[in-house]
């Protein structure tokens, strides 16, 4: 009875859960995709600090039942835009300790993407991470997967590194730039992450790698039959080299793929709002009227 709890759901208020997803796809407005869907149910949303390359920002999260959407915050309850949406059947989330200001931390790790976000308090990371893993539990066991065994590394946040994390020596600067290597997350400096490799579930094309991780998989690859090898470059040429660097914005080629991060108009209201899980009222209400349906 409880493992179809959110399904269940969609039955017994399944206008008040439609007027939900119509409220969020509202305030995305054109900037989102559509979020109606037979079966979709909105789990909860609330806020929480997204760890971006350059600092944690607030953003909008949205738990429904197979995906789990993000956005920035450009008004409040009101306009969200940069929509993320990440499939929950490829999410895997892994709690962190509370370290100095970071608090009430976990992981969200999928084979593309991974990130740390925050809680307000201990009981509200509680509360996502049981409903979040409650909902990838539900999917996994539907759809008879597996959830994805490698996941994207988690980026060390630009202000954590005044030197480069490989050769310890390369103080950033303007000129010299921080990297982020695709395999490990470290950052790094250019000489030390001159070298490409292509990251299957990141991209097809060959991704930024230090030059540990380049070391550790060419001895991986060596490792494997020719015939099993995938395909893997590491293009030496300039006329790569400088078409990778130019395609990040200002010649870093970190400041690509996560474009929500450099958009600061998240507004500076640090009210904070205690994250909404719809399934809590109704389950009372669901289990009172199954207790009270057997008890007949
Ligand atoms: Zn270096
Ligand atoms: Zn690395």
């Amino acid at each position: 009875m409880y493992q179809d709890f959110y399904l269940h759901l969609v039955s017994v208020n399944s206008e008040a859960n439609a007027r939900r997803i119509a409220m969020v796809e509202n305030c995305f407005g054109s900037s989102g995709q559509p979020l109606a869907e037979q079966g979709r149910v909105l789990v909860g949303e609330g806020v929480l600090t997204k760890m971006c390359r350059k600092k944690p920002k607030a953003r909008q999260f949205f738990l429904f039942n197979d995906i789990l959407v993000y956005g920035n915050i450009v008004i409040n309850k009101k306009k969200y835009n940069k929509q993320h949406v990440i499939p929950l059947e490829e999410v895997k989330l892994e709690s962190l300790k509370d370290e100095g200001q970071y608090r009430n931390g976990w992981l969200i790790r999928t084979a593309s993407k991974s990130f740390a976000v925050y809680a307000a308090t201990a009981t509200e990371k509680e509360e996502w991470m049981a409903h979040i893993e409650k909902c990838i539990e539900d999917l996994l066991r539907k759809s008879g997967k597996q959830p994805p065994s490698e996941h994207a590394a988690v980026w060390v946040p630009d202000n954590e590194a005044a030197i480069c994390m490989h050769c310890k020596k390369t103080q950033f600067t303007v000129l010299n730039r921080r990297h982020h290597c695709r395999k490990c997350g470290s950052v790094v400096c250019g000489p030390c992450s001159s070298k490409r490799w292509v990251l299957r579930g990141q991209s097809d094309k060959p991704l930024r790698v230090c030059l540990q991780c380049y070391d550790d998989l060419t001895r991986e690859r060596a490792r494997v039959p020719p015939l099993a090898q995938p395909a893997a470059h590491t293009p030496h040429t300039a006329a790569v080299k400088s078409a990778l660097d130019t395609a990040g914005s200002g010649g870093d080629s970190s400041a690509d793929d996560d474009s929500d991060d450099d958009d600061d108009r998240a507004p500076a209201d640090h009210s904070h709002d205690e994250p909404k899980f719809y399934g809590d009222g109704e389950k009372t209400e669901e289990t009172n009227n199954h207790s009270s349906k057997e008890t007949k």
